[in-house]
């Protein structure tokens, strides 16, 4: 099991233009790559709670999401969300949340003005950080 998130620099940008332009309202989306932990797609979603303190993705989005995944042979790599006005540390409700145990948990706050992107692993409440390697290359030696 891959314990680091591998981005580009422009899917880190998508993502985080992203949470901003839904801000002051949590942004979310999926990060779908190879299995290695190297993302290939990043998938914006919408927020179907539209709360500045809450997510949840739209269960028909994530449901086509999902099947666009499948097909393309790739797998899910991580699960993003924004927190507009907090650290980038899971809350309790995100952990609750956690549905899928191989998948990271990547968190953007934009509490400050420079954002703050952290990952985690979130099995049964227990969270653990993961790395993110923001490279272009594909080395992960
Ligand atoms: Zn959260």
């Amino acid at each position: 099991m891959p314990d680091a998130l591998w981005l580009s620099p422009a899917q880190l940008d998508a993502i985080i233009e992203h949470a901003r332009t839904h801000k002051p309202l949590e942004a979310c989306g999926i990060l779908a790559g190879d299995g290695d932990g190297r993302v290939r797609q990043v998938f914006l979603m919408d927020n179907a709670e539209r709360s500045p303190t809450l997510y949840m993705m739209d269960s028909r989005e994530q449901f086509r999401v999902f099947d666009e995944i499948d097909r393309e042979g790739l797998e899910l790599v991580a699960i993003f969300h924004s927190h507009p006005h907090s650290p980038a540390v899971p809350s309790p409700r995100d952990c609750e949340l956690a549905f899928y145990p191989d998948a990271l948990y990547l968190i953007v706050s934009l509490m400050d003005e420079q954002p703050d992107c952290h990952a985690y692993r979130i099995v049964d409440n227990q969270v653990e950080e993961a790395d993110i390697v923001v490279t272009d290359g594909d080395d992960q030696s």
